[in-house]
């Protein structure tokens, strides 16, 4: 019998966990709609993942022709352009945008633009039109959050960062969360003067406390202005920048002020009201495990739901959701063991729990921990130390966190991410041959656990 609705599944939000529910769920026959106001591709492709990456790739030049000299290089004059690496940037996107719409399209996923509201539990209205669906997928993502002070309209968030016209001599970064350390390293390694602002003690709340506290050494020593248990009072225009006044009375000038101080899920004027679906303190779509909302037809993935705000998390949420409503196979997303890296200078791989974490479930643990300078920089005679550090359950003998601070620590984290995944026990890492000359051999060859 033909349905009663005009699709099976309309999806709001084509960022990286819509398009694949999307796609995924049309390649299993069923008739889908995506609609999209703003960008094909989400954060994660158009002010995201993918262009900060760039950013990043951009910003190590400067550090590199300075280490070639140790390996008997002689660098040429030098000039950076940030317009071309922006316009460069902004092509790359564009092309992604464009890959989005075809893969859609191909799967024959009906693409509607414009903003999506929720009538009621079956219908979604988009300018003038309404659609029915069977059901219904909110992957509206998340927004950057600045804090109401006098004057932050003259702030800037990571959307705006990735526009500017011209590279900012001095820039001032607000918070001290993943954003915030990425774009200090970005705007620093362009040849900007940065000052990085974080409210409390340590930054990367969160984290392990000696990755902490090794990324805070080597930003420090790295010449970006890193200040803790400072914040900001009021900000006012100065010129073409801004006068930033301090938590201590203190003031700074700066040409920009980025605030990289958290994001908040994209719930508001969606008519989640309208359609019954509950939302959590913070404004988060509840779901369920299996990532269905109280109203039975209405289901949610990716950061609109604040889990685990990554976008590999939201496609794995995609797949579960797809393969529960629309695969006949009930599957609930799992959470457990995701690995992360931070694109800092240096960058954050990092999987399982911290320490306290550990200790906190498991009581007796073991600490493996070293801090070294890798081989590259013995000729390059650069200051900076890698940190790689296991921590173990004594009675399992299984490692249950994994963390680096150090050149490609994402890439190398990766893999480890797979042994932890699988359980592997420390007997298993020692086991395991190193790879000679690397920093990654090191997580296999730390023998003696620290003592406290
Ligand atoms: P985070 O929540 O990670 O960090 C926000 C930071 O801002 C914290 O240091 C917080 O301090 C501080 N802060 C919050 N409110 C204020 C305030 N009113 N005044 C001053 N400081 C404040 O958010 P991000 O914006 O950095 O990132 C958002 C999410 O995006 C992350 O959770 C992450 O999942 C994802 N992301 C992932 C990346 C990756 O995988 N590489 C890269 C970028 C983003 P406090 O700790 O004291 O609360």
């Amino acid at each position: 019998m033909a349905s009663a609705y005009d699709y099976d599944l309309f999806t709001i939000g084509a960022g990286s966990g819509g398009v694949r529910a999307s796609r995924v769920a049309a390649g299993l026959g069923a008739r889908v709609a995506v609609a999209e106001e703003r960008y094909l591709g989400g954060t994660c492709v158009n002010v995201g993942c993918i262009p900060k990456k760039l950013l990043v790739y951009a910003s190590h030049f400067a550090e590199d022709f300075e280490d070639a000299a140790g390996f008997g290089w002689t660098v040429g004059e030098r000039r950076f352009d940030w317009a071309r690496l922006i316009e460069n940037k902004n092509k790359e996107i564009e092309r992604l945008n464009g890959v989005y719409a075809r893969v859609l399209d191909q799967a024959g996923v009906t693409r509607i633009e414009g903003r999506a509201r929720l009538v009621d539990a079956h219908t979604v209205q988009v300018g003038e039109q309404r659609h029915t669906a069977e059901r219904i997928l909110v992957a509206t993502g998340g927004w950057p959050s600045l804090p109401e002070i006098p004057g932050i309209e003259h702030a800037i968030s990571s959307n705006e960062a990735f526009f500017l016209e011209r590279l900012p001599e001095r820039v001032i970064v607000v918070g001290g969360g993943y954003i915030a350390v990425e774009f200090a390293g970005i705007f620093h390694g362009q040849g900007a003067a940065v000052t990085q602002l974080y409210r409390g003690p340590l930054f990367l709340r969160g984290f392990d406390e000696d990755v902490r506290q090794a990324l805070a050494r080597e930003i420090g020593k790295s010449g970006i202005d890193l200040r803790f248990d400072t914040n900001v009072t009021r900000i006012d225009k100065a010129g073409s920048g801004v006068r930033v006044t301090l938590t201590d009375g203190a003031t700074l000038d700066a040409d920009c002020i980025l605030y990289a101080t958290g994001r908040r899920p994209l719930t508001e004027d969606l008519g989640l009201e309208a359609a019954g679906v509950a939302l959590d303190a913070k404004g988060a779509i509840v779901v369920d495990d299996y990532s269905r909302t109280n109203v039975a037809s209405i289901w949610a993935i990716g950061d609109v739901t604040d889990r685990v705000n990554l976008t590999p998390v939201a496609i794995h949420e995609a797949m579960a959701f797809v393969r529960t409503a629309f695969g006949d196979t009930p599957t609930k997303p799992d959470h457990e063991d995701i690995a992360s890296a931070v694109f800092s200078q240096p960058p954050i791989g990092t999987v399982g729990l911290t320490e306290a974490e550990a200790r906190a479930r498991y009581g007796e643990i073991d600490v493996y921990r070293s801090s070294f300078r890798v081989l590259k920089h013995t000729l390059t005679g650069r200051d900076t130390q890698s940190m790689l550090k296991l921590i173990v359950d004594r009675a399992s003998d299984r490692v249950v966190g994994c963390h680096m601070v150090g050149p490609e620590a994402g890439e190398i984290i990766q893999g480890f991410a797979v042994a932890l995944k699988c359980r592997a026990t420390k007997a298993q890492f020692d086991a395991t041959i190193g790879i000679h000359p690397t920093t990654a051999e090191e997580f296999v060859t730390m023998r003696e656990p620290v003592t406290d």
